[in-house]
């Protein structure tokens, strides 16, 4: 899998770079900024997020609304609105995506890196057949191949992401597929010129929880078939536990942990990735209790608190310094490929697996930053 060692001397003001890289990676984004301009000032929606994503290896990008994920994924493909500021490197190859043309995102677009979207209903065209938008995604790359060819590599795709009877499914319109089914069609759609990348955008969300692990298992078989590297991008920890290779965890535009999906679950180092840890469901829990939440609300991305930013809903917080005034940069806790911003991560990431006197003391906290639901 793919590994970076970094630089544990990096001077704190910059991300830390990779000192030897054994897979290069397929994709490279470098201190990416977003902003938009409001009425109430500049909103940053990813400030500074850096990460590489190797060859078939699959990241999940978590954190609550607004942490910043999906900006960062509309970036790479350059589908932020035109109102939007990126500045930093997506790099694909030798190409930097933020500074190319629109003609040619577009032909990268759907062809080497491919996006499943949020909502599928919405994504998929209620006036066409399922079959034809797929097609359709073919041969907008390939005006040339043969219809007889297109038609067939349809029923392959579908058959791939598990729809039943493919070739009477393919005649069918999108109001008449299930949400799992529609789902399972955005993504033949989006595998169809056998992308290099392919990015799913919350691909479980308002499934039920059966036809999310259906989901889930078609883009594991995805992966598998296609050797596609993937970023997927979800609110709920629990869905990227099976399937990533690595987590990269966000708060109000940054990444704030990172690591494999082991060092995240447990040594989880930062204070925020407990929370979310602590808020899933669990079958060792005791029962009668309700599920744990993270209190407050996350920042506003244009007045985003001083020093870091998690620090009016973290219960190990000591205020007013370090945690208010200065801002924790992504440096190595444990090992050096499992990163976290905060001032006391090694004290958290170090805290004995198993010994769940850290999730208690998050959800019980005196201070009620993160305290069970009422
Ligand atoms: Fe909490 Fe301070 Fe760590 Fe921020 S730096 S997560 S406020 S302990």
């Amino acid at each position: 899998m793919f590994r970076i060692v970094y630089d544990v001397t990096t001077p704190m003001s910059s991300p830390p770079e990779p000192l030897v890289e054994l897979n290069a990676p397929v994709l490279s984004v470098r201190d990416l900024r977003v902003q938009f301009r409001t009425d109430r000032g500049t909103l940053k929606a990813a400030d500074g997020v850096s990460f590489d994503l190797g060859k078939n290896e699959v990241i999940g990008i978590v954190g609550e609304s607004g942490s910043g994920k999906t900006v960062t994924a509309l970036s790479v493909l350059a589908l932020l609105p035109t109102t939007a500021k990126a500045t930093g490197e997506v790099l694909y190859g030798e190409r930097n995506l933020l500074g190319l043309k629109e003609p040619e995102i577009r032909a990268i677009r759907g062809k080497d890196i491919a996006m499943v979207f949020q909502d599928a209903l919405a994504a998929l065209n209620p006036l066409h057949r399922v079959g034809n938008q797929i097609s359709e995604a073919i041969t907008v790359h390939n005006p040339k191949a043969p219809r007889k060819e297109v038609k067939a590599r349809v029923l392959e795709l579908l058959g791939l992401v598990g729809i039943p009877n493919p070739k009477e499914r393919a005649n069918e319109y999108p109001h008449e597929y299930s949400g799992g089914m529609r789902q399972r069609a955005m993504i033949a759609m989006a595998i169809a010129n056998d992308p290099q990348i392919l990015i799913a955008d919350e691909p479980t969300t308002a499934l039920d929880v059966t036809t999310q692990a259906q989901v889930l298992e078609v883009l594991q078989r995805v992966r598998e078939r296609t050797g596609s590297a993937m970023i997927i991008i979800t609110h709920d920890l629990g869905v990227v536990a099976g399937v990533a290779d690595r987590i990269l965890v966000m708060y109000a535009g940054r990444i704030v942990e990172s690591g494999t999906v082991d060092d995240v679950f447990h040594r989880p180092s930062h204070p925020y990735t407990l929370g979310l840890l602590a808020s899933l469901p669990r079958l060792d829990r005791e029962g009668g209790r309700r599920l744990p939440r993270i209190a407050g609300q996350p920042p506003s991305l244009v007045d985003v608190p001083s020093g870091c930013s998690f620090h009016p809903r973290c219960p190990f917080a000591k205020l007013p310094e370090p945690c208010s005034a200065d801002d924790p940069q992504l440096l190595p806790t444990v090992t050096a490929n499992h990163l976290s911003a905060c001032h006391f991560s090694d004290e958290v990431a170090r805290a004995e697996p198993g010994d769940r006197a850290w999730d208690v003391e998050v959800v019980e906290s005196g201070g009620g930053s993160v305290t069970p639901a009422p």
